[in-house]
């Protein structure tokens, strides 16, 4: 049976949209207590260097969450790793991800979403689900063929629109398999992981087993994309739905091998 020891999308209190008891103190107990030793720091970031920041991502830079280094130094982390990243933003505007590659080369591991369509959408564009849909994968493919697209490591809660109007799974109902299959192959061409969050497996088997969010991981998995496991942790609560990521891996019948070469544990 798979251990699964990583976390590759935890924030600490260094994004603005996260709580004072997301520390690396914290997130240290919490990995002893679960197993994990490889801890991803995906703070959220929008790089200076990349013009058209909406509002919010101030002062969410590569400078701001860089300073979690000395917070990890200053704290007891024997046995547990490490990786400082961000999730940086998909940039509308430039058609492609809102970091330099200066940037980009100096961190751990890179998350890339094409569903923060709460931050990058207009707003007319959730009616009908469809032209929502569309947009995500329209950013889908701008993030895989962008000229970072060799740093990003994985793409989280893939078209799963966060803080959606509706439910966020009848966006996914209108994406073919076809669609999902071109997407996806290409994203296994270029190295890129999908992510797998617990919490968006903690229904009853059954309606799991039937969702729209299943049918579109068969198909990753189907692709040959690598995994990572990402909780999108923001509290001390953030690890609530943890066994869950078991019912995600058993249910995909997931090896070792099908999680991405930065996840494995030395
Ligand atoms: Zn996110
Ligand atoms: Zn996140």
């Amino acid at each position: 049976m798979l251990k699964l020891e990583h976390d590759f999308h935890v924030h600490t209190h260094l994004s603005s949209c996260a709580k004072d008891s997301a520390t690396i103190e914290h997130y240290v107990a919490k990995a002893r207590e679960l197993g994990i030793r490889k801890l991803g720091l995906a703070d959220h970031m929008w790089d200076s260097a990349v013009s058209g920041a909406p509002k919010w991502y101030v002062p969410q830079n590569f400078e701001h969450i860089s300073t979690i280094r000395e917070e990890i130094a200053a704290t007891e982390h024997e046995g547990i790793e490490f990786l400082v990243g961000c999730e940086c933003e998909y940039d509308r505007i430039h058609e492609g991800v809102a970091i330099s590659e200066a940037v980009a080369e100096q961190l751990d591991f890179l998350i890339v979403p094409n569903s923060h369509t709460h931050i990058t959408m207009p707003k007319d564009l959730y009616e009908p689900h469809r032209a929502h849909a569309e947009y995500m994968l329209k950013a889908f493919y701008d993030i895989i063929n962008s000229p970072v697209a060799k740093y990003v490591t994985a793409i989280p809660h893939p078209f799963m629109a966060v803080c959606c109007p509706y439910p966020n799974a009848q966006a996914i109902a209108e994406i073919t398999d076809d669609e999902f299959k071109r997407c996806f192959d290409a994203a296994a061409n270029k190295g890129i992981a999908m992510e797998i969050n617990p919490n968006h497996f903690r229904h009853p088997l059954p309606a799991i087993y039937e969702s729209q969010i299943m049918r579109m991981y068969r198909i990753i998995r189907e692709s040959g994309c690598k995994f990572t496991l990402g909780t999108d942790s923001h509290s001390d609560t953030g690890h609530d739905q943890w066994r869950n990521a078991y019912v995600a891996i058993g249910l995909l019948g997931l090896k070792e091998d099908d999680f991405h070469p930065l996840t494995r544990v030395r």
